[in-house]
């Protein structure tokens, strides 16, 4: 960072330029720096790291240091980082604040998240937000933690290719319980497609259904927040299985030479407790 200079700080969101999230997030963070917003211009929750190639994107100022794009949140950040900001680049991404729940397997969907890794792809410090979808969420308090937050990584940076991503509950009877660092839990849907009838008796479909939700590891996101704590977890995108690798390479030697005639236990990659368990 250059002394002297203003600090620059990045707002995305994925719920659209005009959602009440960014317009908190953007209060909050006004005293640790210049906030520039470059936002989607209409609601695109659930696009994930969606990027927009066959079509022209249009950048359009709203006002002093805030611009709407017809784009994804990844675009937003790509042509904030690549253009708009390009000869002087902010010193951290912040996305959000999403109205809902980012926790779990659902971060590869999530557009909030996707803008904060872009910010990490072009080597800036990102944190995703997400508030409690509830009567009794309160933008402000989320904004506080994402203060905090934002407050530490400018300080102190994340580890190269890591996001934090956030995640604030409605403040129940209790005020929140302070914050947990958690791992991913396992996001389930039970019947996940909803089918309708329309009025002329044809079928159309809903991908809804109701959440289940159990922990992979804990402590978890879901159950930091279900203990009134806001949940924070480093995520990185190396989606790479590294216990599956060491196991395929068992397969290397067969793959090369033909056809499988039969499969020795070693080459087997289904865990051998997990057979037992089907026996
Ligand atoms: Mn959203």
């Amino acid at each position: 960072m250059t002394s002297g200079l203003p600090r620059r700080i990045l707002v995305t969101n994925d719920d659209g330029i005009d959602a009440p999230g960014i317009r908190a997030l953007v209060k909050a963070l006004a005293d640790l720096g210049e906030v520039w917003v470059v936002a989607p211009e209409k609601m695109q929750s659930a696009v994930g790291r969606a990027m927009t190639l066959h079509k022209p994107l249009r950048l359009r100022q709203i006002r002093t240091r805030w611009f709407a794009v017809n784009g994804t949140p990844a675009d937003c950040v790509t042509l904030a980082l690549c253009h708009l900001l390009e000869s002087d680049l902010p010193q951290l991404v912040v996305s959000g604040i999403n109205k809902g729940w980012n926790l779990g397997d659902d971060v590869t969907n999530s557009g909030t998240v996707a803008g904060a890794l872009e910010g990490m792809l072009h080597d800036i410090p990102a944190i995703a937000v997400s508030l409690e979808d509830s009567p009794k969420a309160s933008y402000a308090v989320a904004g506080d933690y994402a203060v905090r937050l934002a407050e530490r990584v400018l300080k102190y940076g994340l580890s190269n290719g890591t996001i934090l991503n956030v995640n604030v509950p409605a403040s129940k009877k209790e005020p929140i319980a302070g914050i947990q660092f958690t791992s991913l839990s396992q996001r389930r849907y039970h019947k996940p497609v909803v089918e309708k009838i329309d009025p002329r008796g044809g079928s159309y479909f809903w991908i809804a259904g109701e959440r289940e939700s159990w922990a992979r590891k804990t402590p978890s996101d879901h159950d930091a927040v279900e203990k009134n704590m806001v949940s924070v977890t480093p995520l990185h995108l190396d989606l790479t299985d590294y216990d599956a690798l060491n196991r395929l390479k068992s397969w290397g030697r067969s793959l090369s030479t033909g056809r499988v005639t039969s499969v020795s236990s070693t080459q087997k990659l289904t865990k051998v407790k997990s057979r037992k368990a089907k026996a």
